[in-house]
């Protein structure tokens, strides 16, 4: 009876920060369900991947970004990338965890929704055009972004972003979790290159993951952000 008492006694210190981190915390961040079955980016992106990427990474970032905004009921009212846009006026001793949680949030945010099944190919109308005018054509592109993927050293995104100063699309490298909103632009489109993001079924090959996240990719979802950017 002693040792069943120590073992339940012990239980919660068998849970990982992460699986603890994963419960979800109430608001006044939410984590939106995957808008499609956990296994609807196969083959390119795997089910446990995504599942577990979803449930307990952008769960964590929700979490700890709720925590660090309990006692802050102003920053709470904002939009996410309206707090991440001002992080100067966020006081000093949470800054650092609303940089890195907020900007979890709001990278996974839109990371989930511009992938689809049966996604891929080219955009069509206002957004290819613009693609065609800062790189030159979709192919190019594509090898812009996934240079900017593969350049990122350690933990990271490349991001499509529109930037409203030049009036054009740009591709950037960004690391941790820090957002094109943190120096005035706006995310159209962007590829997770943390290692949580693929290492499951690629391991190190961070290129081939990249190659197949191409697959997966809404157009429609990005050419509807592009629009909003370009609005704005
Ligand atoms: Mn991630």
């Amino acid at each position: 009876m002693a040792l069943a008492a120590t073992a339940a006694a012990s239980l919660p210190r068998l849970l990982s920060a992460a699986q603890v981190a994963a419960t979800p915390s109430s608001g006044p961040f939410t984590l939106a369900p995957l808008p499609y079955p956990a296994d609807a980016l196969e083959p390119y992106i795997d089910a446990q991947t995504m599942t577990i990427h979803h449930d307990r990474h952008h769960q964590a970032y929700v979490n700890n970004l709720n925590a660090a905004l309990r006692e802050h009921a102003d920053l709470q009212a904002l939009p996410i990338a309206s707090l991440l846009a001002k992080l100067d006026s966020v006081p000093a001793d949470i800054r650092t965890a609303v940089r890195n949680n907020g900007g979890g949030h709001l990278n996974h945010g839109i990371f989930w929704t511009t992938m689809k099944k049966g996604g891929g190919g080219a955009p069509r109308g206002e957004l290819a055009s613009a693609i065609a005018t800062a790189f030159g054509s979709h192919d190019q592109w594509q090898e812009t972004m996934a240079r900017a993927a593969m350049g990122v050293f350690g933990s990271g995104w490349a991001w499509l972003c529109w930037d409203p100063a030049r009036r054009t699309l740009a591709v950037e490298p960004y690391p941790n979790q820090d957002s094109p909103v943190m120096q005035g632009k706006t995310p159209v489109l962007g590829v997770d290159v943390w290692e949580h993001a693929y290492y499951l079924k690629y391991q190190n090959r961070r290129r081939d993951y990249v190659d197949a996240w191409f697959h997966v990719i809404d157009w429609d979802a990005a050419a509807a952000r592009f629009e909003q950017a370009r609005k704005a």
